[in-house]
């Protein structure tokens, strides 16, 4: 597959009160690929929820789940084929135990609990 993942990276970084990651993906072993995402924790009822943002001009941001055979993604990919390199990238990650991120919810900085508090 063109667009199967070979190679994944994971730099932790903190920006003020967020504790965000860096997350590399590269794809395509004759032209590889590689795409830049901030990576950030959702809060999430079950499973885990994790929010990428592409380093790239105009690219909304991805809400992803990691929950087992429930696990999805927000882009188009997984919407057309059920599968994606995002997830393919986390599930990688949390197979390396790298994925044990303890950031901040986003848009909460100060709440560690599950609930969103929306006005
Ligand atoms: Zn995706």
């Amino acid at each position: 597959m063109a667009n199967s993942v070979v190679r994944v990276g994971l730099e932790k970084v903190v920006l003020g009160e967020h504790d965000l990651a860096i997350l590399t993906i590269t794809t395509g072993t004759q032209r590889p690929r590689t795409d830049y995402y901030l990576l950030g924790a959702l809060p999430s009822d079950y499973g885990r929820g994790y929010r990428l943002w592409p380093v790239r001009a105009g690219q909304p941001p991805y809400d992803l789940l990691l929950d087992g055979r429930r696990s999805s993604c927000e882009c188009l990919g997984f919407l057309r084929h059920g599968h994606c390199k995002h997830l393919d990238a986390l599930k990688e990650l949390r197979r390396r135990r790298r994925l044990r991120t303890r950031c901040a919810p986003v848009g909460s900085a100060q709440a560690s609990r599950t609930e969103k508090h929306h006005a």
